[in-house]
């Protein structure tokens, strides 16, 4: 009688390289496979030429070897939802596990345009085998005689996160990174919170939450709250502006429709503009996830930007522009019209907003601080922080514990700091630290008392 956890990656990171494993006996489940941003955004090389090994030397994905002696013990793997840190490794390591991989249809489309993307860097002795599953919320895999996933619909910024639930002999195990609990989002799964109600009934083991916002004392707002300061942000911009620029998440398909959306009200065009902007909205309109008004345009490769941007600049009065580089990314859009490396100028008379926050590592901060300030000195207006987070605050994370009732948790997807806010927070609600509740971090292994 064995539960081990594997934390491979995201213990002890922010936006890190998500990935923890599962060993219940003689069998293990994978629960994503993330890429660190950060680590991602100081890599020289374009990430898809990039081998495993060079990846893995600088941190940028996980560290699977603690799993190499028990390669044939993996029986399946989970991806919960789209994002980079928790699928972007995908690609990279998983294909050496032959095992099946489940996730929903936009979890499962994101992973194979990166494969695609792959292909031609691979060398041709990699024996490529992924057998890719795409559910629905509340399916069931029995995937052997002793485990069986299921799949329980929860909210998140983006469309298709679930809560993965393993079903062991010793109880179920819930892997709760990421999630927050929103009602009012118009894309995405409800919560299903009579379905976790009975779950915590039935006996779950152990609970593997985020703990990124566990600090903030707060059930974080709708995306609904998000819909309406977009709107009464662009409105107000649309008085005084000629050019209307966006930058947000290129994931955030709910957000991208509502900003879409204000533009065609306010008599304005669409542009996508941006490498990720194209590859996220195209699998999106394919699966009917996001509409974009008529007339609306993506430029996604490198030699359509400039000339979308080059339009763009003639009528600005007739555009809002939806561009990558929230973060002050280098090599993304709006950095890059900042630095006038592309034909759009910027002047007094435009508007800049920020559909998102700056994700607080030290690498994101200098870069922000370094766009903000080519920004201020052309003048133009801005508009930080139209957004609400997609990351569980303290009383989302309240609810689901009182649910499920755990017996262990293990925080993931943190810095060492969110963790530890995390384990505390538990011990407020009457767990012990180190008895029941374990503040561990990468390369580690805990075993779970039963
Ligand atoms: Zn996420």
């Amino acid at each position: 009688m064995t539960v081990e956890v594997f934390a491979l990656g995201g213990y002890g990171e922010a936006g890190g390289r998500n990935m923890t494993a599962v060993r219940v006996d003689e069998e293990i489940v994978i629960f994503d496979c993330g890429m660190s941003l950060d680590k991602i955004l100081i890599f020289e090389k374009d990430f898809q030429k990039a081998t495993t090994r060079e990846l893995r030397k600088v941190n940028a994905i996980p560290d699977d070897s603690p799993l190499k002696p028990h390669r044939s013990k993996v029986v399946a793997a989970v991806l919960s939802h789209g994002h980079l840190d928790h699928i972007g490794a995908a690609s990279k390591i998983l294909f050496r596990y032959q095992c099946n991989i489940f996730g929903t249809d936009f979890t499962v489309e994101l992973v194979k345009s990166d494969l695609k993307g792959e292909e031609r860097y691979r060398s041709e002795t990699e024996d490529i085998k992924i057998s890719m599953y795409a559910v629905e919320p509340g399916d069931e895999v029995q995937i052997s005689s002793k485990l069986r996933l299921e799949f329980i619909p929860i909210s998140h910024s983006i469309p298709g996160t679930v809560l993965p639930v393993l079903h062991t002999p010793y109880g179920a195990i819930v892997y709760a990174c990421d999630f927050k609990f929103d009602d009012h989002q118009l894309l995405g799964y409800k919560p299903d919170y009579k379905r976790l109600k009975e779950l915590g009934k039935e006996g779950v083991l152990l609970l593997i939450p985020e703990s990124l916002r566990v600090k903030e004392e707060m059930k974080t707002p709708s995306e609904a709250v998000a819909r309406e300061m977009v709107k009464d942000t662009l409105q107000f911009a649309e008085e005084e502006s000629e050019g209307i620029i966006v930058t947000t998440f290129s994931s955030h398909i709910e957000r991208i429709q509502t900003i879409a959306d204000t533009a065609e009200r306010l008599g304005r065009n669409v542009m996508l503009v941006g490498r990720s902007m194209g590859k996220y909205a195209r699998i999106a309109e394919e699966l009917g996830l996001l509409n974009l008004p008529p007339g609306s345009r993506v430029y996604d490769k490198p030699e359509t930007v400039a000339r979308g941007l080059h339009r763009a600049n003639k009528e600005k009065e007739d555009w809002l522009l939806i561009v990558t580089g929230h973060q002050g990314e280098p090599g993304a859009v709006l950095p890059r019209i900042a630095d006038d490396e592309l034909p759009y100028k910027l002047t007094e008379n435009d508007s800049i907003v920020f559909s998102s926050s700056t994700i607080p590592s030290p690498l994101n901060k200098a870069q922000m601080y370094s766009l903000d300030t080519k920004l201020r000195m052309k003048g133009v207006k801005m508009f930080k922080d139209v957004h609400v987070s997609g990351h569980a605050g303290r009383e989302d994370h309240r609810l689901l514990l009182r649910m499920l009732q755990p017996e262990y948790i293990l925080p993931a997807h943190g810095d060492a700091d969110m963790l530890s806010a995390y384990a505390e927070f538990a011990s407020q609600e009457g767990y012990e630290i180190n008895k029941d509740v374990f503040v561990t971090f990468e390369g580690t292994k805990v075993t779970i008392p039963l």
